[in-house]
């Protein structure tokens, strides 16, 4: 934890990638902060930013992408600041990553034993072959899977042990902050809610912040604490999930929320007419005006700020803009 008492904090975070048909801005100015143990959800459409947000936050940006200003402060490091080999110590030591579609990034070839240590010895943790063998155990043991799987090959696994297998490879080292990019899209029902208790319970377990990536609004509902909605790069609205739901402030959110035909229904968004716009040059107008059915002039000369306009209630909207000045 930091002075501040927060786990991890993004400071005015800008992304870009450099491609022939010009820069696409993919993060900008993007600001939060995370509490050690807390939930964060992170919402928006494909494109919105959330992937590049969390690859930015795991060191991962590489050519044509660049961190292009900003902070990401993890307890008392800037991580942005951090030379490659330091970055890769913080990777799943202290960052660690339930990447989506989790149970294809398995090594076919390898026993699911031979990729948890793979890890360890990554980070130079500097133990014994036995210590390393009882954290396996604990790790298998700790998503629910018998300790006979560390013997076995990803292809002798169903689906959901193989998300449990990734799982058990994102906690190995106790990190502070995991991210879970839709950990259960792949899956069915039934296994998408088992293995959503399973990080749960670790998370409550281990002290770690959760930052879930996803854009079925029904699992934020039940899963985190506060919600973070993202539409082309920015972040447009910030707040706990009973304010979120019960009073959304942008109309992105809004939108989002009214496709759901009941706060503890689960749903998937299924759209907004229009797509989310690529960032090709720096905004000097609401990102969202095109689609936005409310609308006013001010939408189409500035850009609204996000501020707190509510207690803990953060949105990017000039609806609210009397309060803003
Ligand atoms: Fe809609 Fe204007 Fe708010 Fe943007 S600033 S979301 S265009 S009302």
């Amino acid at each position: 934890m930091n002075d501040n008492g927060y786990v991890l904090r993004v400071e005015n975070l800008d992304v870009q990638y450099h491609t022939d048909a010009g820069t696409v801005y993919a993060n900008s100015q993007v600001s939060f902060n995370l509490k050690p143990g807390e939930r964060l959800g992170l919402v928006g459409e494909s494109g919105s930013g959330k992937s590049t947000l969390a690859l930015a936050i795991l060191g991962m940006i590489k050519p044509p992408g660049r961190i292009g200003g900003g902070e990401i402060w993890l307890e008392n490091t800037d991580l942005v600041k951090l030379p490659e080999e330091a970055i890769r110590q913080v990777r799943g030591r202290q960052v660690s990553m339930i990447p989506q579609g989790a149970m294809n990034s398995l090594n076919p070839v390898a026993r699911i034993k031979d990729q948890l240590i793979d890890g360890m010895i990554d980070h130079e943790l500097g133990l014994s072959r036995s210590e390393m063998n009882r954290m396996v155990r604990e790790a298998l043991e700790a998503v629910e899977l018998d300790p006979q799987v560390a013997q076995m090959y990803p292809h002798e696994l169903s689906g959901g042990m193989k998300q449990r297998a990734c799982i058990a490879i994102a906690i190995a080292m106790n990190p502070k902050v995991i991210i879970a990019d839709e950990p259960t899209s792949a899956l069915d029902v039934v296994t998408q809610r088992q293995v959503m208790q399973t990080i749960g319970h670790l998370q409550a377990q281990l002290g770690s912040a959760v930052i879930l990536i996803g854009h079925d609004m029904g699992l934020m509902a039940q899963f985190v604490d506060r919600i973070a909605v993202m539409y082309a790069g920015k972040l447009v609205e910030l707040g706990s999930v009973k304010d979120t739901f019960t009073h959304p402030m942008h109309p992105y959110t809004q939108m989002l929320i009214s496709s759901l035909p009941r706060l503890e229904n689960k749903g998937t968004f299924n759209g907004i007419p229009g797509i989310t716009p690529l960032l090709r040059e720096i905004p000097t107008d609401c990102v969202f005006n095109s689609r936005c059915p409310q609308a006013i002039p001010i939408c189409m000369q500035r850009v609204p700020k996000l501020l707190e306009h509510r207690p803990n209630q953060w949105a990017a909207c000039h609806l609210y803009q009397s309060e803003e000045n």
